[in-house]
């Protein structure tokens, strides 16, 4: 992550370091599904399913990542987690995402759930009253 060292790092603008994705549960009903609508509502989020595993993706840039040269400023203290990041299938290398499924807005995740789960008006017609009928005399 936003290397000094790996010649990939020199050509990027630290992609890795302007975005945390953390997994969430597996949503099962829709409750679950509505509950990732509502992380959706917010700015700067995604949701993304990848290999089955669902994660939300907090579009925010770490405070270390120099805008000057894209270097990490706290590089040798960096966190374990940017330690243990492999370059060789980063953000920067791989390009475009193959995600299996990606949810960029609420509105996009409220279709889905319709599609997914059916309207709840859908094949329920209200009753109508029968029309009275004259009795015949
Ligand atoms: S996205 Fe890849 S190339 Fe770019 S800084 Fe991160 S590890 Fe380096
Ligand atoms: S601490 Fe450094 S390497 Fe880690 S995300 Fe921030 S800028 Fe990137």
């Amino acid at each position: 992550m936003a290397g000094k060292k790996k010649s990939l790092c020199e050509k990027c603008t630290g992609l890795c370091c302007r975005y945390l994705a953390l997994p969430i549960e597996t949503p099962e009903d829709k409750q679950d599904y509505d509950d990732i609508r509502w992380y959706l509502c917010h700015k700067s989020i995604t949701v993304f399913v990848e290999d089955g595993e669902w994660y939300i993706n907090i579009m925010n840039k770490c405070k270390y990542l120099s805008e000057k040269d894209y270097h990490c400023k706290i590089y040798d203290k960096r966190p374990r987690i940017c330690r243990k990041y492999n370059h060789k299938d980063c953000d920067f290398a791989e390009g475009e995402y193959d995600y299996d499924l990606e949810f960029t807005s609420d509105t996009q995740m409220d279709e889905y759930i319709k599609i997914k789960f059916g309207s709840k008006k859908a094949g329920k017609r209200k009753p109508k009253r029968r029309k009275k009928g004259k009795k015949k005399k």
